[in-house]
């Protein structure tokens, strides 16, 4: 069968930045959001970074070392925000599980969450695409969801050095 292909862009250094922001605490679990573009190049969804936001205290809720709570204002301004734009049209959540050293361990929570909040960005705000990244100390996972049909596609990150191959 055919299988669909993401490649998620960020500028050189730009992911190291956001690793070592996010996983100097490893007694908490940790997020930020990108906002991006996505395209489709030959059958080939091409997501790139154009903006990193790291949220103030307040944005969180809640944070342990094994879960996290986003202020849910703060996530409607944001998706308010990349609708209001013409440069961006992806919402890409990125959090950390600092407890996990190589696999990212990516839970079934995180999935429910995920496959609920692309369920919401298809009924809220259909011209939006929805992407997510799990860090662990080491790895990472990404995904693109197809938002409203409950499934995403795999994404590999690429940074601009090496941004000619997919
Ligand atoms: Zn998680």
């Amino acid at each position: 069968m055919y299988k669909e292909l993401c490649s998620l862009r960020f500028k050189n250094g730009e992911l190291d930045d956001l690793r070592t922001r996010l996983l100097a605490d490893l007694n908490h679990e940790q997020f930020a959001i990108l906002l991006g573009k996505t395209e489709d190049a030959g059958g080939i969804k091409i997501v790139t970074v154009r903006e990193v936001i790291y949220p103030s205290k307040c944005d969180i809720e809640e944070s342990s070392i094994v879960s996290l709570r986003i202020n849910r204002t703060f996530v409607a301004e944001t998706l308010h925000q990349i609708n209001e734009r013409l440069d961006v049209d992806t919402y890409i959540e990125v959090h950390t599980h600092p407890f996990s050293t190589d696999n990212t361990a990516l839970s079934g929570i995180d999935d429910i969450d995920e496959r609920r909040f692309s369920d919401y960005i298809a009924k809220e705000w259909p011209g939006i695409e929805y992407a997510s990244v799990v860090l662990s100390q080491n790895m990472y996972d990404a995904r693109l969801w197809r938002c409203g049909r409950k499934c995403y596609i795999e994404a590999a990150i690429k940074t601009q050095l090496t941004c000619e191959a997919i």
